[in-house]
């Protein structure tokens, strides 16, 4: 299942001495992002091995689910408010690493200029819940 490249299949993995992990369940870990986009950046990564969401099918609804739900529960209990956050995912060819992650990027007010364009809602990154109805049109 795992990837000795990847370098998010190591730190889910709990392999990399240089990654605090914030979060871990049996399906996700969540750590921060080394290049923040604002404030607060957070990743939420699967312990499996997915390139992007176009690996994703409805059955994965949940998963989405349950891991934008963790991040919400973490960024809430930090005291930053989710009402001003953005969750989503890249989807290729505009992606650093090819291991499906969700960003939490908080507050989404205070996001540099570049930053706004790389994670503009857009063809290229879907919000969580775009997200899940890109994937739910998908068996
Ligand atoms: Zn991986
Ligand atoms: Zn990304």
């Amino acid at each position: 299942m795992a990837d000795d490249n990847c370098i998010f299949c190591q730190i889910s993995d709990g392999q990399d001495p240089n990654s605090v992990l914030e979060v871990e369940t049996d399906e996700f870990v969540i750590f921060q992002d080394i290049k923040p986009a604002s404030e607060h950046h957070y990743l939420a990564v699967t312990k499996k091995h997915y390139a992007s969401l176009k690996d994703l099918n409805k059955t994965h609804d949940q998963l989405v689910q349950r891991m934008e739900s963790a991040l919400k529960e973490f960024l809430a209990g930090k005291g930053i408010p989710i009402d001003d956050a953005l969750f989503g995912f890249h989807l290729p060819p505009f992606i650093t690493v090819k291991h499906l992650h969700m960003h939490a990027i908080a507050p989404r007010t205070q996001m540099t200029f570049l930053s706004r364009l790389i994670f503009r809602p857009s063809v290229w990154f879907k919000t969580a819940d775009e997200a899940r109805s890109y994937i739910s049109e998908k068996e």
